[in-house]
């Protein structure tokens, strides 16, 4: 990376970020030189080995325990963060969870969840970072979306709806912050082999009455045209190019990490 595209001493919020995606997002940041708030669920003895593992990379990192479908919580995570580095920079909205189900069955409490933690959790993140961020004259944000924000597969009508309504809110925030300096994005990532995606193949071997090699085969990666997972290292590098300068005239849009699935 040039040094006009030098992250070193920003600050970070990462929802979501004690596992997969997030977590591997945070190790990337860290690496570049960026302070982070860490946020999720989890063994508080994991949790705090995770936040010092990153202390190690030469950064300050602190861990938020808000739960994403708390508006409260969630203020309170950003003020946190503002009142201990002075400035947040970067704001990735990836907390996310997934419930497979037919429409006939999906329980409302899943539908709710979805959306709360799924898009409703980005709102109140993105409506509190920004009035910090017009402050500052720079900001980033990087909204953790899905192929599934862009196209839809069946028994997942919560989260691609969540999904899709991220797709929207990336582009309107997008409009309304342009001139300041502040780029809003998403990135479409196909399958990554996570704890989430884990979880799936087992809800989607029983909803479709399949055996889970037959899900990863025919199903997850059927869509997938290189036939392998998207890799967490492949997202932190497109996070890290959308937080770079030469990125600053890329704004209400997303790229696709989704090995070919979305342009079939
Ligand atoms: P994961 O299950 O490994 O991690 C999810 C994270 O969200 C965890 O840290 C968890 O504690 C946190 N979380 C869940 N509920 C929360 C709540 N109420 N409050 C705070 N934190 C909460 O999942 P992942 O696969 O790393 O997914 C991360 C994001 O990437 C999600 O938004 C997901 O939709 C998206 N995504 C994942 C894939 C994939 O294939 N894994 C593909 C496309 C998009």
């Amino acid at each position: 990376m040039t040094t006009k595209n030098t992250l070193k001493g920003k600050t970070a919020i990462i929802t979501g970020s004690t596992s997969g995606i997030g977590l591997g997002l945070a190790h990337g940041l860290a690496e570049s030189g960026v302070n982070l708030v860490i946020n999720g669920f989890g063994d508080p003895d994991k949790i705090e080995q995770d936040r010092k593992a990153l202390e190690d990379k030469g950064i300050t990192c602190l861990y938020h325990g808000a739960d994403m479908t708390k508006p409260a919580e969630i203020q309170d995570m950003v003020s946190a963060a503002h009142n201990a580095f002075g400035q947040i920079d970067i704001l990735i909205n990836n907390a996310g969870i997934q419930h497979v189900s037919k429409i006939e069955d999906f329980p409302d409490d899943k539908w709710e969840a979805i959306i709360a933690i799924n898009l409703s959790s980005s709102f109140y993140a993105t409506k509190h970072v920004i009035p910090l961020m017009k402050k500052q004259g720079w900001g980033r944000v990087v909204n953790i979306v899905s192929a599934h924000g862009l196209v839809a597969s069946p028994f997942k009508s919560a989260y691609v709806s969540a999904k899709h309504g991220m797709m929207g809110m990336t582009k309107a925030v997008a409009l309304e912050v342009a001139e300041d300096n502040i780029t809003v994005n998403a990135i479409c990532p196909g399958y990554v082999h996570t704890p989430l995606v884990d979880n799936q193949i087992k809800d989607t071997a029983k909803a479709r009455g399949i055996s889970e090699e037959q899900v990863i085969n025919d199903v997850l990666l059927k869509a997938q045209w290189t036939k392998e997972f998207v890799s967490i290292d492949q997202l932190v590098g497109t996070a890290k190019f959308l937080c770079s300068e030469d990125a600053a005239n890329i704004t209400g849009t997303h790229i696709s990490v989704d090995g070919g699935w979305t342009a079939a």
